[in-house]
Order: structure tokens, then sequence, then C-alpha cells
């Protein structure tokens, strides 16, 4: 970023005091990733400079040849990677793909039935405090007390009882697989739409290390940030014809103007890498990694949401531990690993305290470290919880962490 050095230093100091945090820190933030040097390169293209209001072959504007051009290769590759019939690769956002799936089948007004956020689930879900709350009458199912997993048999009750027109699957922090076939007999059984929300496992479900919602969900959606490893963005899937014409009407012109193409280019380079072998061996190593930090941890006394996990994050109950989420969060922080509070099932802590934290494996994986680096970061949340207020042995810990680091290069930073 020459030119940038020469025009902006103020932008431009701040974009490498990032990188240098994002190189000698340990991400385990589970919804977040590392892209590859081309996605980036893609990322900052001339293609940001293109109006495209419209879709391939029909636009409202001249010029668009070489965009239409990448848009329907991004959306030959989706279709590709995840066997379904029709893709919009438009949305700005897992959030705006959601908001844009729910404006093709509802009306404002209409009941909607999603995991709690408490329980994992998204803000687009229903939460009072997003749209999906506001436009929509919004219910919820949690997890079941007993086992912290999804109880379907009371999601089906609260689905009799509320009789939404829409049944949201999906979450942002939930460490067990969905059962998508027991979902759509719920849907069935209430006359509902299934939508899917795959944000956090597209990556499994790509490469078919997690069950596919596709042929089972009406609408599939998801951003392509997280385990598919992608530029910051969203997408929706279908297989239903009739739902397709509404999706793409919804996202244009109902909720966006021009779509950003450089970022289409960027999720197309994505959909190319995650097409390759190569990838399901990085999502097979994503998974092996994360369990085997879990095992590690649960050794060091740490309480895993239902027992431990089947995809690419965990949810540590520290109640046992004497310490909040917020506070293992900042200590952690000071170490030089980076994670999110989270509440648990049963929690009494308001969410910006909490009694958790999520923990995943997508990025450190991107960067090359396996199962020895896996024992060795657990031990360092063991060493860490030990040491919450002794800044001296956080910040050796931070050293440390460092110099583990430098043996794994971030992709895309030089
Ligand atoms: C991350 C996430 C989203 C939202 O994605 P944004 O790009 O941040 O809007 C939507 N749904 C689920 C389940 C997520 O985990």
């Amino acid at each position: 970023m020459n030119e940038l050095k020469k025009k902006d230093k103020e932008v431009s100091k701040i974009i490498e005091q990032e990188k240098k945090r994002q190189s000698e820190g340990l991400e385990m933030i589970a919804s977040e990733n590392y892209v590859s040097m081309a996605v980036l390169e893609a990322t900052g293209s001339v293609l940001t400079n293109k109006y495209a209001e419209g879709y391939p072959g029909h636009r409202y504007y001249g010029g668009c040849r070489f965009v239409d051009e990448v848009e329907n290769l991004a959306i030959l590759r989706l279709k590709k990677l995840f066997g379904c019939k029709f893709a919009n690769v438009q949305p700005h956002s897992g959030s705006s793909a959601n908001m844009a799936a729910y404006a093709a089948a509802l009306e404002p007004g209409d009941v909607i039935l999603g995991q709690a956020m408490d329980a994992g689930g998204h803000l687009t879900h229903g939460a009072k405090v997003s749209f999906s709350g506001k436009l929509y009458r919004s219910y919820s199912y949690g997890l079941s007390g007993k086992t912290g997993r999804l109880d379907y048999d009371e999601i089906a009750k609260i689905a009799k009882k509320v009789k939404p027109k829409v049944i949201m699957s999906g979450y942002s922090a939930y460490p067990r697989q969905l059962d998508f076939k027991k979902f759509r007999k719920i849907s069935d059984s209430v006359g509902a739409y299934l939508f899917a929300d795959i944000a956090h496992i597209a990556g499994l479900v790509a490469v078919g290390i997690h069950q596919t919602p596709i042929g089972i969900a009406d609408i599939v959606t998801s951003t392509t940030h997280k385990t598919l490893r992608g530029p910051r963005s969203g997408i929706i899937m279908t297989n239903d014809e009739e739902l397709s014409k509404k999706i793409n009407k919804a996202v244009f012109p109902m909720l966006q103007g021009g779509p950003l193409e450089h970022v289409i280019a960027a999720k197309a380079v994505a959909f190319g890498e995650a097409l390759r072998p190569d990838y399901k061996k990085y999502i097979q190593n994503v998974v092996d990694n994360m369990k085997c930090f879990a095992e590690t941890i649960q050794s060091f006394d740490f309480n895993l949401v239902t027992g431990g996990t089947d995809n690419h994050l965990i949810l540590i109950d520290l109640r046992n531990k004497n310490i909040t989420g917020k506070d293992f969060e900042d200590a952690l922080g000071k170490a030089g690993i980076t994670v999110n509070k989270n509440g648990v099932p049963g929690d009494t802590q308001p969410p910006q305290i909490s009694s958790g934290i999520r923990v995943g494996t997508a990025a450190l994986t991107s960067r090359g470290m396996g199962p020895a680096e896996m024992q060795r970061i657990a031990k360092l949340f063991a060493r860490v919880v030990d040491h919450i207020t002794d800044e001296k042995v956080l910040r050796s810990i931070k050293k440390e962490v460092k110099m583990m680091c430098a043996k794994f290069p971030v992709p895309g930073i030089k």
C-alpha cells in the first residue's frame, strides 16, 4: 500500500497498526477469519468504481459487461459449492441477506420464530432491538436447561402456539450440529416457511462436514466472511424459482441500490478457493483443532456448554472459575488472545458481563496452526484464568503469544 502511505499517513498508520495486531495476536473470535491475498486484491480492485443496479443482463447502467461476467461467475461458483438452483450474491452482509429473505416471504406484522439471542441466535432472528423484531411479530425458542441443546419437541410446541409464517434455524453461538430435517417437519406441521441461516457453519456445510439445508429449507442465507473465508458480505440461496424471483426483487430495488461489485468479485474468488480440495482439508482441520482445544481445556477443569463441540466453536461456562465472561475476555486480551464474552444457558449475568466466552478455531487454522498449538494455547487459557489480575504474568504470556505467532504468518499480510 505504497500510494496510501504517501497520500494519507493517518489512515495508512492505522491500517499498519491493525495489521500488526492481527499478526501478533491469537484471533479466536469464532466469527472471524483471515482471507487470502487473492481475496484482498479483488476487494481492493477498480470494480469499486462501477455502478450496476439490477442483475447481470438487466442493468440500469451501461458499461456493465465485465461486472456482469464477474457476478455471473460468483453465482455459478456459489451454486456449485452448495448444490443449489438459485443464488443472489448481492447482499452487503449477513444481516441484509436475512432482511431480504424475510421481505421475500413476509409482510410486516407477520409472525417469525427464531433461536433466542441468549441461546445463541442472531440479532436478525427476531431480537426486539433489530428490524426483525420491529417489522415482524417475533417469538423465540431456547435451549434445554438440562442439556444446553436445542429441544425439537419444545420448538414444535412453541410453533403450534405462535403459528409462525417463517421458522428461522441457525445460530451464532451453539457448539452442536443442527438437524434441518427436524426443523422441516416442525415447519410443515404449522405451514411455515423454513429458513436456514448458515452464517457460522457455511464452510462446514460446503464441504459436507455438516448436514446441508439446501433442498430442505425454503431459503438459505449466509455471511461469506466466517468459516467460508471470503470478504465481509452476504448471500441468499434457494431451489424454489418463485421464491428466487421474490428474493431478487427484495434485494434490489426494495432494500439495496448498487451492488458492491468489488466485493462480489472477491466472493467469486473465495468460492473458487472453497471449491478446491485443500479447502475441505482446511475445514476438517478447523473442526479437529476445535476438538483438540476443547479436550485440552476440559482437562484444566473448564466446563463446556453441552460438554463439547461438533463444529468450529465452543462455549466455555466460567461459573466454576468464579470469573465473568467480561473479565476473562479482558484478561485474555492483555495476554494477546482475542475472544468474546458470551451468555451461557441459565446465565444470571447481564449480556454486557456474561458468564461465558465463545472460542473458535477458524482463524488460527488459516494461519496453519494445528493440534500442538491448540494444546499450548489451552494451557495459556488456564494460566490466564489463574492470574487474572497479575499484569506481569499476562504481559509475559503476551510475549510468548507473539513469538508463537511469528511462526505462522497471516495469509495476506507480508
Ligand atoms: C454473523 C451472523 C449474521 C450477520 O452477519 P453480518 O454480516 O454481521 O450482518 C447473521 N446471522 C448469523 C447466524 C450470524 O452468525
